[in-house]
């Protein structure tokens, strides 16, 4: 079965077409900026009911991880109301956690400090910005990592679970989903849908056809009890595949495996998350950003640059790598990592 879509560009165009509510009835529109020429954004809306629900969901999905009196460090977002930080902590709250909102980090010394005061036994936060805090500060020692709002490298999980002995899980999510989408339970065998509020399928990116369980494909969505703002086969851009079976919990629904990453990503000769996965496997390195022209890979590292380029070189010999000493890398809040093409 083929058939019609949304969009983000539907979302774009007729976001406000799609709002089923009166603007009093919206508690929250979330702006999100959109790197397309035309300089538009994209806007959703949500009701109250609907940020209800996502608290509902992020309560269930925390309880695999931690519960009364825990300790949680939430690094992303920051403190704007209806916010994911906010919403993550009401939901903490009510299993009686004692969250504690940090926002994405930038200074990894003063994050580590904020660690060794309130001892998270569970830290929330974004995989390239937690695996830096552990190889900084590798005393701190949560009981479980949860990485979210971006691509997840093979490398990062070894690294966080190598040098901070920490099981670590992993949630995707979207704004357009309501900010929660899927979380892994402690069996760590795929991330475990909100079938009460999305239903999921994969689909062929270029035909637009349903593939069946196990093939990698697009994730597409349908919200089930969305009020502001209802999304009719939503295409997320994002690839993974279903599950199938039952996971060791006992629960029976099909899972949402590891999401490999956005299709623009993917389709750039050098996408970020396979310099993701050569670099973050080196303990010398911190972070990085990347950018390619026709013949050249340029790559700014925090940490070994001489590791950096010795590892770049022989991954790529068919460009030119140049390698620069990069300073601190400010946090974008929202915005995903990706490979800068410049020309
Ligand atoms: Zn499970």
């Amino acid at each position: 079965m083929t058939g019609s879509f949304t969009t983000a560009e539907d979302i774009i165009l007729r976001g406000a077409e799609l709002c089923r509510l009166s603007q009093k009835d919206i508690r929250r529109i979330i702006t999100l900026k959109t790197s397309g020429s035309t300089g538009a954004n994209k806007r959703l809306y949500f009701s109250d009911k609907d940020l209800g629900h996502t608290v509902d969901f992020f309560a269930e999905g925390m309880r695999f991880m931690c519960g009364s009196g825990d300790a949680v460090l939430i690094c992303m977002g920051n403190t704007a109301p209806d916010g994911i930080a906010t919403l993550l902590s009401e939901g903490l709250e009510r299993i009686g956690a004692r969250p504690y909102i940090y926002g994405g980090i930038a200074d990894y010394k003063d994050a580590a400090a904020r660690c060794r005061e309130i001892r998270p036994h569970t830290i929330v936060g974004l995989p390239s910005q937690l695996r830096r805090l552990a190889l900084e500060a590798p005393d701190i020692q949560p009981d479980n990592v949860l990485l979210s709002a971006d691509y997840v490298a093979l490398s990062v999980i070894e690294t966080l679970s190598r040098i901070w002995h920490t099981k670590v899980f992993t949630h995707y999510g979207l704004t357009e989903s309501g900010l929660g989408f899927a979380v892994q339970c402690p069996f760590l065998e795929g991330q475990h849908i909100r079938h009460d509020e999305l239903s999921v399928e994969i689909i062929d990116p270029d035909t637009g056809e349903v593939l069946p369980v196990g093939q990698w494909g697009e994730i597409v969505f349908t919200t089930l009890r969305r009020e502001a703002m209802p999304l009719y086969r939503y295409r997320t851009g994002d690839i993974s595949r279903l599950i199938g079976g039952v996971c060791s919990c006992g629960h029976d629904k099909p899972r949402l495996d590891r999401v490999l990453g956005r299709i623009t990503e993917l389709k750039k000769p050098v996408p970020i998350y396979a310099l993701d996965e050569l670099l973050f496997a080196c303990d010398d390195i911190l972070d990085f950003t990347a950018s390619l022209s026709s013949k050249t890979l340029t790559v700014s590292v925090v940490g070994d640059i001489k590791k950096a380029e010795e590892l770049l070189i022989k991954a790529y010999p068919q460009y030119d790598i140049k390698v620069l000493a990069g300073s601190g890398f400010i946090t974008h809040g929202t915005k995903k990592r990706a490979l800068e093409i410049t020309e």
